[in-house]
């Protein structure tokens, strides 16, 4: 009898974890209750890669009476379908609306399979997040998190957000509202920040990330990140304050580590603008005011890029 016991808790314990959403040595991720109505399934703050399988973004949820307004699902189809797992544990109310923070794909890929489960959901994002997103973006994000993670074969058919929001605009979806902000130009062109109303969660999409430093592209700035976020610092303190990658939290404690991060490398650039120095000569000297950031992912693959990108722009101003 004992040895029946003991062999049935151990099946047990077997289907709950054969159940739950585990990435390799990662751990098991799962979506919590972030700030009253809204949940958040926050992903391993690193470079994707074949252990994430491609997830590594801060997919969430608010729970309205009739649905859920997601904020985005997440970096490919077929992880898409371990989040929509994990979201039915919390919830099996339909999915009614997704935004989708901005062009990389690591943020929305997975809204095709969100589309599939509920092929009425409307999808929400800025109109050039659109455009760019059609003229090339997905294209080269499915190329990027196919060599990195090997897990989106086969789904290339993307499924696009369809309706366009702007700087400004008020949405109310089920009852709950939200506003939308979108910096000219900041971690992209194509950015919108969401603040949750009802909740006072203000998502920042890739404007902030903590634990991990990603790419500056082409269309980000670096002084309009840090000017962004100054500027929600000088506004009254919301509830809870979520970044594209990594743990969210109370402001400071979430915003001051990237933001601090940004006003180092643009002293070492203004440094090297007034020595006559190229970036990679002022490196080192960066390098030494950053010990907290140094076991933050991929920091030896992109400080120095972002240090010389903090004085491409910087040059760009004297211009
Ligand atoms: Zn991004």
């Amino acid at each position: 009898m004992r040895k029946t016991l003991l062999s049935l808790a151990v099946v047990g314990a077997l289907s709950i974890s054969a159940n739950a959403f585990t990435l390799g040595e990662l751990g098991n991720f799962e979506f919590k209750k972030a700030n009253q109505n809204v949940f958040i399934l926050h992903g391993p703050p690193m470079e994707p890669n074949v252990e994430n399988e491609g997830f590594m973004n801060n997919p969430a949820v608010i729970e309205a009476e009739h649905g859920l307004i997601m904020i985005d699902p997440g970096g490919n189809y077929n992880v898409g379908k371990k989040i929509f797992a994990e979201l039915e544990k919390v919830t099996k109310k339909p999915i009614i609306a997704i935004i989708d923070t901005h062009k990389h794909g690591d943020h929305w890929f997975a809204n095709k399979l969100m589309k599939e489960k509920y092929p009425n959901v409307k999808i929400y994002a800025l109109e050039k997040m659109i455009e760019a997103s059609k003229a090339g973006e997905a294209e080269k994000w499915y190329g990027i998190l196919e060599r990195l993670s090997k897990n989106l074969k086969g789904t290339k058919e993307f499924e696009y957000p369809t309706i366009s929001i702007k700087n400004g605009d008020k949405l109310e979806i089920d009852g709950q509202t939200f506003f939308i902000h979108s910096p000219k130009r900041a971690h992209t062109d194509t950015d919108v920040l969401i603040i949750h109303a009802e909740s006072k969660t203000l998502f920042l999409g890739d404007n902030l990330m903590k634990l991990r430093l990603g790419g500056f592209d082409d269309s980000s700035s670096i002084l309009g990140n840090i000017k962004l976020l100054e500027e929600i610092k000088s506004a009254p303190e919301l509830n809870l304050y979520v970044p594209g990658h990594g743990p969210s939290g109370k402001m400071n404690e979430a915003i001051d580590p990237f933001l601090d991060y940004m006003k180092l490398l643009l002293e070492g650039a203004k440094k090297a603008l007034d020595e006559d120095i190229e970036a990679y000569e002022m490196k080192p000297e960066v390098v030494k005011t950053m010990k907290e950031y140094q076991n933050w992912d991929a920091f030896n693959g992109q400080m120095g890029k972002h240090l010389q990108k903090a004085l491409d722009e910087l040059e760009a101003l004297e211009e």
